[in-house]
């Protein structure tokens, strides 16, 4: 793609901000569609070595779709696994929350 940074910039901006509204008791359906999502993801993410790490990172962290806390700590940790992979800083994970639903104070 002819911009791997503003395609992950506004991916991840997308990913975190529709985790964050994931369900606190999430249903069967719920479950498996963001567990698909994420499958898709691996497949389709418009970067093909982006994609082709994540489903590795699919493979060996398990998704965890049972609630908000779960799902959005465990993306926290995927994509920290990125900015570990290209050099950037890692993000402090007890912060999800601030940055990507409540905002900062
Ligand atoms: P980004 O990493 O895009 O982050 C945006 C904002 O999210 C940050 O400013 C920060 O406020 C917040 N944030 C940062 N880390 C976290 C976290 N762990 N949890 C919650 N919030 C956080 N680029 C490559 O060069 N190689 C790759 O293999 C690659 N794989 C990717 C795979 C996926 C699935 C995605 C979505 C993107 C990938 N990228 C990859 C792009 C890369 O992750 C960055 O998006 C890009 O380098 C731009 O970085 P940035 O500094 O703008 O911040």
């Amino acid at each position: 793609p002819p911009d791997v940074e503003l395609l992950g910039r506004s991916s991840w901006t997308f990913i975190h901000s529709l985790c964050a509204k994931y369900p606190t008791q999430p249903s069967n359906e719920d479950k498996e569609q963001i567990s698909s999502f994420f499958k898709m993801l691996g497949r389709m993410y418009p970067c093909d070595w982006c994609a082709k790490d994540f489903t590795k990172y699919l493979q060996e962290n398990k998704l965890d779709n049972s609630s908000n806390e779960g799902l959005n700590m465990w993306l926290c940790g995927a994509h920290n696994a990125v900015n570990k992979k290209i050099g950037k800083k890692e993000f402090d994970c007890q912060l999800w929350k601030k940055r990507w639903k409540d905002g900062w104070d």
